[in-house]
């Protein structure tokens, strides 16, 4: 965090970024962040981004740099792998990955030639744009090849993906996902991936934390070739990208991140990924991750009894899906606008198979891992899903919307922003 000394320069040299600095701190402490991918990141994260290791170029490997005065950065580097391994049992730690698109990326080129299939999820039912959608360049490189989730129940559906699987012949099975609600056992899709000869890999970007805590099921104790996840989400550390694999992958992965796919890898956020996967080890994060679940089911369970309808019908992690259309009448993007006006925000979000397109869906998609970040637990949530609930029912009616405003206001004062 700057501090207010750093700040008043800031004011003197360039007014009107400082004027949207503050009024983005205003913003995060008066509203409630309810994107399931987004988070507050730790205090001593934010202390490490704006430090000396911004300055640092580092290209290549602890002991394999290709500029001098690495003495400091090496030992960053290797502690960040180091905890990362023991964190999430995994053989290999590759901690330079700049986000978690460039993340998987990486994985792809170095595991596979341009023109290799690759099995995920469709990205209506859960999957991530770099799973191969259209519009994605790997969507262009790579032939993917999709499955989806049963409409009845919104699991997976093994003996189709075999089916899939068995017909496309993967090269890579990919898991993962952006929107879907429930856990996986992942030792169903090894099955699968096994039976037709292919790798495997999770991107678990979004349950990073809740697997470092154990509070999820961790791909790597079912044998996964590859797991990817971002440090920025439920993990609370800085925007980045973490690719775990077994010992006999380490040397295409690293080779795949640099040199083949980046420069030098920003250190400022090596060093705080390390402290990230420090605090991540600790008690208090096992708590603060199961208490995100916690808090998720609270959250879904408050909002049914309202009769809301919620994608596959409640949750088993940090994230929830409300079908607009069906609970309202109205589409993601207009629930969107109105919970913004109330101080709550949200994202519109397509649901399995959406008949509508993606700026206008029929979903939204809510998340819990920053309000519990804040400290709030089941009784806000309650608080939380009325809110939701009377906004989206109230139609834009202004009136209405001014008393759940204050309702937010009320909320969120109680509750101070980690690091603000
Ligand atoms: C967020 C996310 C990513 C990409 O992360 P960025 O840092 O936004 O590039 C990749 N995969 C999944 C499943 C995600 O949810």
């Amino acid at each position: 965090m700057p501090s207010s000394q750093e700040k008043a320069q800031l004011a003197q040299t360039d007014n009107e970024i400082f004027l949207a600095l503050k009024g983005e701190e205003a913003r995060q402490r008066s509203g409630l962040e309810l994107i399931p991918s987004e988070n507050y990141a730790f205090p001593e994260v934010l202390t490490l981004l704006g430090s000396a290791f911004t300055n640092k170029y580092a290209e290549g490997y602890p002991g394999r740099r290709y500029y001098g005065g690495q003495e400091n950065t090496d030992r960053i580097e290797t502690l960040a792998r180091d905890r990362a391994k023991a964190l999430f049992r995994a053989e290999h730690a590759n901690v330079q990955p700049l986000s978690g698109s460039p993340m998987n990326q990486a994985v792809y080129l170095g595991l596979l030639e341009p023109g290799d299939t690759i099995l995920a999820m469709d990205l209506s039912h859960g999957g991530h744009l770099t799973h191969g959608a259209p519009v994605s360049h790997m969507g262009r490189l790579f032939n993917f090849v999709r499955y989806k989730t049963d409409p009845a129940t919104g699991a997976i559906d093994f003996d189709h993906l075999l089916a899939v699987a068995r017909e496309a012949k993967p090269k890579l099975v990919v898991c993962g996902y952006s929107s879907y609600p429930r856990d996986y056992d992942y030792a169903d899709f090894k099955r699968v991936a096994d039976e037709v000869g292919a790798l495997t890999m999770a991107d678990v970007s979004h349950i990073g934390g809740l697997i470092a805590a154990d509070v999820m099921r961790n791909p790597l104790d079912a044998g996964f070739d590859v797991m990817t996840t971002t440090t920025h989400k439920s993990l609370r550390g800085p925007r980045g990208g973490l690719i775990l694999c077994k010992e006999k992958f380490a040397k295409k992965i690293d080779a795949s991140v640099f040199p083949g796919l980046q420069g030098g890898p920003h250190m400022n956020q090596v060093a705080a990924a390390a402290v990230t996967f420090r605090l991540a080890a600790l008690p208090a994060f096992r708590d603060y991750a199961q208490q995100v679940t916690v808090n998720a089911k609270a959250l879904a369970a408050a909002l049914m009894e309202r009769q809301v309808k919620l994608i596959t019908g409640g949750t088993d992690n940090h994230l929830l899906v409300i079908d607009t259309v069906a609970s309202f009448g109205i589409n993601g993007a207009e629930a969107q606008e109105a919970l913004d006006r109330v101080g709550l925000t949200t994202n519109k979000q397509v649901i399995p198979d959406d008949p509508n397109p993606p700026m206008r869906p029929s979903g939204l998609r809510l998340g819990t891992p920053a309000p519990t970040a804040r400290g709030m637990g089941e009784r806000e949530m309650t608080e939380i899903g009325g809110i939701i609930a009377e906004t989206l029912a109230a139609k834009g009616d202004r009136i209405a919307e001014e008393k759940l405003a204050a309702r937010t206001r009320a909320l969120t004062s109680r509750f101070a922003v980690p690091g603000l």
